[in-house]
């Protein structure tokens, strides 16, 4: 059965190459490392991206309540600075 991917609804991590208006504009997004970090975070030199609203494609967090077999089944995300610059904000551990 596939579902829908949850929805990053805002991102406040201007400086990624992904973001364009507070908003995450890749098709997919990992969330992982060794904290809830997004690993698809990139600043460089120009925009990139999809004219869409950007989607979680995968979790590696585990211990997130929000996590279902390493996939995120929260209704959408936030991400912003955390630990890192860029990070999962609606993380909650269990
Ligand atoms: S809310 Fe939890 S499961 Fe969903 S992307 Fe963030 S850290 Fe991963």
């Amino acid at each position: 059965m596939t579902q829908a991917m949850p929805a990053v609804s805002e991102c406040s991590v201007t400086s990624c190459s992904y973001n364009s208006d507070v908003s995450c504009h890749a098709g997919a997004i990992t969330i992982g490392g060794d904290h809830a970090h997004c690993g698809t975070f990139i600043d460089i030199s120009f925009k990139g991206g999809l004219d869409v609203r950007g989607s979680v494609g995968a979790c590696h967090r585990s211990e997130c309540r929000h996590n279902e077999r390493l996939e995120c089944s929260a209704g959408a995300i936030t991400v912003g600075a955390g630990q890192d610059v860029a990070d999962c904000l609606t993380y909650s551990p269990r």
